[in-house]
């Protein structure tokens, strides 16, 4: 694929799956806008190495507001954005009876809100432009329950929700949304999970291998690079007729 002159914005692409995918987009040709926080210019400088133009905003996508600067920036600075991958998202672990409130309206305005705003901003230049691929990082808990993940699991069954409509809404449109359904992948989000089961005095290896026996039949991480190459595909001619999908990317964990 050459993705020459188009611009992807990928949203929490300062570490992770975010980070990963935009170097594979990068790769393939397409100008980068990275977002997320902390220090991004190790992250910038890994994109560009690929040779195309990135630029990086600090938007916190959990704030309307900052979502449109995002979106002003990239109008002014890249002339529009034509792929977005919808990726940041964090994750808060804990009983429903026990879960702090504030986490819950936290993991709704990132993990599903700020989908929808960036939908919705990126749309009607993708329509001027007559072309677009709007992708949304959801994951297996967009399609299965698990203990202690509320906030988390609804937030990702709504972006499956948004992403068929979103689908049907561009059916007719060189324009498609579609969502990726991740199982686990070694990520700050998910070394988290390992070193809480870890603080017990539980070997982190075996924290890890616990964690990966419990869901993942393959007993190995899906990888961030593994998911840049699923959203090249999507990008592609060859995945035009692909639309409003949830498509597993999880080691068989959906299979189950
Ligand atoms: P990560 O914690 O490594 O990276 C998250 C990124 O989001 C970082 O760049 C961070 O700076 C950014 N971010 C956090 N809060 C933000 C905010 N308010 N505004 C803007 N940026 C913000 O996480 P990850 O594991 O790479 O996860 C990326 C996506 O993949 C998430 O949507 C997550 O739900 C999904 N996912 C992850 C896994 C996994 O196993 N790691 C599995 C399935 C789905």
């Amino acid at each position: 694929m050459n993705f020459n002159g188009k611009t992807a914005l990928v949203t929490g692409s300062t570490s992770g799956i975010g980070l990963g995918i935009a170097q594979v987009l990068a790769q393939a040709g397409a100008n980068l806008i990275l977002n997320g926080f902390g220090d991004a210019s190790m992250a910038i400088a890994d994109v560009a190495r690929h040779g195309t133009r990135v630029g990086h905003h600090p938007a916190d996508l959990s704030d309307v507001q900052q979502i449109e600067d995002l979106f002003g920036y990239a109008e002014r600075e890249f002339g529009g954005v034509d792929i977005l991958v919808n990726n940041a998202g964090i994750q808060h672990v804990a009983p429903v009876e026990a879960f702090p409130t504030e986490r819950w309206d936290a993991i709704i305005a990132l993990n599903l809100s700020a989908v929808f705003h960036s939908t919705r901003l990126a749309l009607p230049g993708m329509r001027q432009r007559n072309w677009g691929r709007i992708i949304n990082i959801a994951s297996v808990h967009g399609q299965v329950g698990s203990v202690g993940k509320a906030a988390y699991v609804a937030a990702k069954h709504g972006v499956i929700g948004l992403t068929k409509v979103v689908g049907l809404e561009t059916a007719t449109t060189p324009i498609t949304c579609n969502a990726i359904c991740p199982g686990w992948v070694l990520t700050p989000l998910v070394q988290k999970q390992i070193d809480d089961r870890a603080a017990g005095g539980l070997d982190p290896q075996q924290a890890q291998h616990d964690l990966l026996a419990e869901k993942q039949p393959s007993l190995a991480f899906v990888t961030p690079e593994h998911l840049g190459e699923l959203v090249v595909f999507l990008c592609s001619d060859a995945g035009s007729q692909v639309r409003g999908a949830a498509w597993n990317i999880d080691g068989g964990w959906l299979a189950q």
